[in-house]
């Protein structure tokens, strides 16, 4: 048995209705993502468009008519500025308002002026487009969920196809002026594939918030909170399983008599001092090395392919821009030093724990020799 128009129309409302209050609900109670308040802002547009387009089945008159395209051309853009969101984090106000009126500019003039078959057919073909570009949207950020946002882009797909349908048989039956809602297969298979749409995206919107959610709280565990470095549980995260070959190094930083920051200019200038570190070794290093605070005012590089003058190029560098920096500290600047020790991997593969114990004890061989220096582990 097929459902009749009225009942699929039903099916919609409820569905969005329900799926929106449920997304609304939990931003109110735990800010989820931004994008999904605005993903259920548009099915939240939805439905009452739905519900006022059954009047216009009724009664097509033009105002009704006009109501219920405004309607749904909002709810498709907020659906669309929800996609937008998600990918750049930007609110998207502008696209929305743009594709808003956009829209409503090019169908509006012909339900006015009695052509509502061609109306009709713009109506179609613009929310075709709109769910075009949502689905882009998500295809272009699908490398932060691969699978979740597939299946999305695919649901989205599917609607805008069943969109264009509704478009293409009232073009083939080329009745510009109708006087009534169209009313043909496509409209039903339309309704059909816009209730799976809704509660599919739903439930995959929700999966893709909690994916978001858990990749966030991963972010913070790895990362030290002063400096944006990661943290030694993500250093051993990253290398302990393998065994280092002489191509890899560690270098081991230890920032010198710090204690003494600490006590004469106090701890916030000490923490200064430690991000102005951080920068010195992001800058020095960029991409080319992984950087960790292991704690305190003790740091690591670790170099995955690399010589031994490479390293001691780059352990030089990082000492002697740290030296040459005046560090502002209240109303005055202070200078700090580092003294740092290098440590290679063997051909027989050493652990990373012994080769980071190396790189300490040639560390605290700087330190004895007299600190603001580098050392190479024997
Ligand atoms: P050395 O040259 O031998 O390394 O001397 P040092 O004073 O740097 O060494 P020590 O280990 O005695 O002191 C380290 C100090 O680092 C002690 C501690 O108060 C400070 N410290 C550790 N973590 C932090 C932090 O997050 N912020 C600040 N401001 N200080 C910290
Ligand atoms: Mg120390
Ligand atoms: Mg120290």
């Amino acid at each position: 048995m097929v459902p009749d128009y009225n009942t699929l129309l039903l099916a919609i409302g409820l569905a969005g209705f329900c799926l929106s209050a449920t997304l609304f609900a939990s931003w109110l109670s735990a800010k989820i993502e931004r994008f999904l308040l605005s993903w259920s802002i548009g099915i939240g547009c939805i439905v009452p468009a739905v519900v006022i387009y059954s009047v216009y089945i009724e009664h097509a008159s033009v105002i009704v008519g006009c109501v219920a395209f405004l309607l749904q051309f909002l709810g498709f853009s907020f659906i669309y500025g929800a996609a937008y969101r998600f990918r750049t984090g930007e609110s998207g106000r502008r696209r929305i308002a743009g594709v808003f009126f956009a829209c409503a500019a090019m169908s509006l003039p012909w339900l006015v002026s009695g052509y509502d078959g061609l109306a009709f057919i713009a109506l179609n073909l613009l929310i075709t487009a709109c769910v075009v570009a949502t689905a882009c949207e998500y295809w272009r950020g699908r490398a932060e969920a691969p699978l979740p946002l597939t299946g999305i882009v695919i649901l989205y797909l599917l609607t805008a196809l069943s969109f264009l349908l509704c478009a293409g048989v009232l073009i083939l039956d080329g009745k510009w002026v109708m006087g009534h809602a169209p009313d043909n297969w496509a409209e039903n298979l339309n309704l059909i594939v816009a209730i799976m749409g809704i509660s599919g995206i739903g439930a995959m919107s929700l999966a893709l918030n909690q994916w978001r959610v858990a990749g966030n709280h991963h972010r913070a565990a790895m990362t030290d909170a002063l400096t944006g470095l990661l943290n030694r549980r993500a250093l051993f995260d990253r290398y302990e399983a393998q065994a280092v070959t002489p191509h890899m190094a560690a270098i081991a930083f230890d920032l010198d008599n710090f204690k003494s920051v600490n006590d004469r200019h106090g701890h916030a200038a000490g923490d200064v001092v430690l991000k102005v570190f951080a920068d010195v070794l992001r800058d020095v290093c960029g991409d080319a090395a992984c950087i960790a605070r292991l704690g305190g005012e003790e740091f690591i590089v670790v170099l995955d392919r690399t010589v031994p003058d490479r390293a001691q190029r780059i352990a030089e560098r990082i000492r002697m821009d740290l030296a040459a920096k005046f560090i502002p500290v209240g109303r005055r600047s202070i200078t700090c030093t580092v003294s740092a020790g290098i440590a290679f991997g063997r051909e027989d593969g050493v652990s990373f724990d012994s080769l980071l114990s190396s790189a300490d004890k040639a560390l605290y061989t700087a330190k004895r020799a007299g600190r603001n220096r580098v050392s190479l582990a024997a």
